[in-house]
């Protein structure tokens, strides 16, 4: 009857860090979820704050409603079924696996793709279930805070995949601006570094965040409100990891002729762009959207094998401690691209 009893001591309430209104988290009990017929139940070690889920808290996701438990960044330990014990990162897009995206390998663009932290609760918690298929294990001894870069760094990784695909030369052979500092960009910067790009600039308006990306020293750094026309045309590759108006104008007129504009920032749907250039420099134009699976696997291996640097640029605070985080991010006084919120302290 032991394993009744411990059953039993599961069903109880957890912490749980809530979107409970706009501009507003609160640290509260929940119920812990329990995990349907293939789905894991997992203890959250680490989750990292995404800019998306810093839009939410804005009220300016429409798809993500409160109350809800936001999070999707997560590295924790699986406690029910076949792989208890394990350590694991999760794939927070619950896409279907049938569909002709799915089984052409983009199933990020799953048109019944779900993802936690909006359509399900999110890891900003103690606990949650999410389906089996969606665990990657991690390699033995990684450091969880570590393993919750892996979706933003997969995120990178999809995009550079894309780029390469369209630029007629190798990467590492052409000059790369990185537009927007946060994880997304600084990520990218130090994948382009691993793929051996040695020309690489980052701009972005927080001196916090220029900071940290010249002490990774991957790349050089610059305030795009300050020295503009040094980037006029000179960049086979330029990635807007922000996603504005002006970005988007600042990232077309950074491209040299030929040249790729990734596109991944999510932060303005509209706005005026030379597309005038974009035609006579015969410009590809890339959106670009979240990864896959073997995005998420290459991008744990990568943070892994320390292919990224230290990632000492990352800041770890207890989940109780989320609503302050939220709020330093929102005025942007903090120099982490990244805070990964720990809720076992
Ligand atoms: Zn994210
Ligand atoms: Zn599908």
């Amino acid at each position: 009857m032991w394993m009744a009893d411990s059953q039993q001591n599961e069903n109880k309430l957890m912490k749980a860090l809530v979107y409970t209104g706009t501009n507003e988290v609160t640290y509260r009990e929940e119920p812990t979820p329990e995990p349907a017929a293939g789905d894991a139940k997992i203890r959250i070690e680490a989750v990292g704050i995404c800019g998306s889920d810093m839009h939410a808290y804005h009220g300016e996701d429409a798809r993500r409603v409160p109350p809800l438990i936001l999070g999707h960044e997560a590295a924790g330990v699986v406690v029910s079924g076949k792989n208890a014990g394990q350590q694991v990162v999760l794939n927070p897009l619950i896409s279907c696996g049938i569909c002709l995206d799915c089984q052409s390998g983009r199933s990020n663009l799953c048109a019944d793709r779900r993802l936690i932290g909006m359509n399900y609760p999110g890891a900003f918690a103690e606990f949650i279930t999410i389906p089996e298929k969606n665990l990657i294990a991690l390699p033995e001894g990684m450091n969880p805070v570590h393993a919750a870069l892996t979706e933003p760094a997969a995120t990178s990784l999809h995009a550079l995949h894309l780029a390469e695909r369209a630029l007629h030369r190798p990467i590492a052979d052409g000059r790369s601006l990185v537009i927007g500092g946060g994880s997304v960009g600084l990520l990218a910067a130090l994948l382009l570094r691993s793929h051996g790009c040695s020309e690489i600039m980052l701009c972005d308006t927080n001196p916090l965040r220029r900071e940290t990306a010249f002490q990774t020293g991957c790349c050089e750094v610059f305030d795009p409100d300050q020295d503009t026309e040094k980037i006029e045309s000179s960049f086979e590759l330029v990635i807007d990891a922000v996603g504005m108006e002006t970005t988007r104008q600042m990232a077309v007129r950074a491209v040299k002729s030929g040249g790729v504009m990734l596109h991944i920032g999510l932060q303005q749907g509209s706005g005026d762009c030379d597309f005038r250039k974009i035609t006579l420099s015969e410009m590809t134009v890339i959106g670009t959207y979240t990864y896959t699976h073997t995005d998420l696997q290459a991008a744990l291996q990568s943070l892994y094998r320390g292919k990224l640097g230290d990632l000492a640029w990352v800041e770890e605070r207890p989940l109780s401690e989320g609503s302050s985080a939220f709020f330093d991010l929102d005025i942007g006084s903090t120099a982490a691209p990244k805070i990964v919120l720990l809720p076992g302290e």
